[in-house]
């Protein structure tokens, strides 16, 4: 209490969290990094005085019975602290759209930061060891979910982001081919991330897979991780930079215009001084968005690698963000438009070990629903582990379940109404700050 009343951080001093080591040192680091803003801390040296000096005792004792007179007249007394907190979230009456986990344990790449496949994870390797099959959505489970929702408000699905998708097939032999015509039936649009080697069970060639997927798709992402070869190839392991350039024109030049092309990428120590040239490319070859996420550090070998680690990392992403807000202002893409960034937005210094910004709201809660392979609710796209925290939701197999009891249960509505008190949520890399609500 003491604290709160006489030391603002970044006021007129700094804080840490009580008895957390990694805070404290964070603090002091940035103290050493900044000696000209310590010096004006130091001056203001008591907070509620406009000239920072401690009030004489008359002043003082003004202040203290102003205060014991809003405390005795409770009709009076507004406090004058202005809490910062996110919005309450607005529920639809149906997920607009849907992710399923169709068959996250394949891929042909085996990116650094991938929860599965990076050569860092245990999970694939455990999966080998202990002979355990891959893990594949029964196509059923897809269907039964989309005929529910699609009448109901449901526009568009995401196949596996976790995999490759376009190398599902199901016990029963069923392909993303089936998941395409699902979307013709429905009359529901397809929403794919793919890390664009078009692999290919039946030895389809990249303009077949183009002309198969363009008159469902709403929106295409691919993986991209860098500007130069070098350094994609190193953070996207198995990957061919050539092959995945020829593979992007390939299929731009199949696009229809209604489909969105993006470039997807993780923000990490590795690629941060690229991602100018990766806007640059995009623009270039005429891709409509860039979009990224920071760093879940899944492993320690990667911690390095978050930019959110320090204010140093911070500010220098920061910058980053400044020249590629620049580059997309100023150079258009081949269409006259301009190439839309998302989640490219500077961060607050002291962001690394909070949320992102106070009123930052998660863009999942309400809106959108994840179904596992299993069948399992998941209420976003948190790292699996992680994810089980926010509760248990239930299952899609399960023949008394279906989607709408879900949506609609005590257990989902109390998470969308208290997301910000779990500890998930509060450091959530997820959550949308103010400005960038909209998108
Ligand atoms: S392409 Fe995607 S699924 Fe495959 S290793 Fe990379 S991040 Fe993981
Ligand atoms: S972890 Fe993030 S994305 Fe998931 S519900 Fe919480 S705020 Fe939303």
């Amino acid at each position: 209490m003491y604290e709160k009343m006489e030391l603002k951080d970044g006021i007129n001093g700094l804080t840490f969290e009580h008895r957390n080591s990694k805070s404290l040192a964070q603090a002091m680091l940035h103290a050493l990094q900044n000696p000209e803003k310590m010096e004006k801390l130091g001056e203001r040296g008591y907070i509620y005085s406009s000239n920072g000096e401690v009030p004489c005792v008359n002043e003082h004792v003004d202040e203290m019975l102003k205060l014991y007179d809003e405390l005795t007249n409770t009709q009076s007394y507004i406090p004058n602290k202005t809490v910062q907190e996110p919005k309450p979230l607005t529920s639809l009456s149906a997920p607009w759209r849907i992710t399923f986990d169709t068959n996250p344990d394949d891929c042909n790449f085996s990116c650094v930061m991938c929860e599965q496949h990076s050569e860092h994870s245990p999970h694939q390797k455990a999966r080998k060891e202990q002979k355990i099959r891959r893990r594949r959505m029964d196509f059923e489970v897809m269907k039964k979910v989309v005929t529910e929702a699609a009448p109901l408000g449901l526009k568009e699905i995401i196949p596996s982001t976790m995999g490759e998708p376009l190398m599902y097939r199901d016990l029963k032999g069923r392909t993303f081919e089936d998941i395409i015509q699902l979307c013709h039936d429905q009359k529901i649009k397809l929403n794919l991330t793919t890390n664009g080697s078009f692999f290919s069970p039946h030895g389809h060639s990249v303009e077949q897979w183009a002309q198969a997927l363009v008159p469902v798709l709403s929106d295409i992402k691919f993986s991209w991780n860098s500007a130069t070869k070098c350094t994609q190839e190193l953070v996207m392991k198995n990957s061919k930079f050539e092959k995945q350039l020829s593979n992007l024109k390939t299929f731009i030049s199949i696009r229809d215009k209604i489909a969105i092309v993006t470039l997807q990428l993780t923000f990490m120590e590795i690629n941060l001084s690229e991602i100018p040239d990766i806007v640059k490319l995009g623009i270039s070859l005429g891709v409509d968005r860039i979009k990224g996420h920071h760093l879940w550090a899944h492993f320690t070998q990667i911690k390095d690698q978050n930019l959110r680690r320090s204010p140093d990392s911070i500010r220098r992403w920061n910058k980053i963000v400044q020249e590629c807000q620049t580059i997309a202002q100023n150079q258009l893409l081949p269409n006259g438009k301009q190439i839309k960034l998302e989640n490219v937005f500077e961060l607050s210094e002291d962001s690394g070990t909070s949320s992102i910004h106070p009123e930052s709201t998660c863009p999942f809660l309400g809106k959108e629903a994840w179904i596992n392979h299993s069948g399992r609710f998941d209420p976003c796209c948190a790292p699996d582990q992680e994810r089980l925290s926010l509760g248990s939701f239930g299952n899609i197999t399960d023949p008394n379940q279906q989607l709408m009891n879900i949506w609609n249960g005590a257990t989902y509505k109390n998470l969308v109404k208290n997301y910000s008190s779990y500890p998930l949520c509060q450091n959530c890399n997820m959550r949308k700050p103010p400005t960038q609500q909209h998108s």
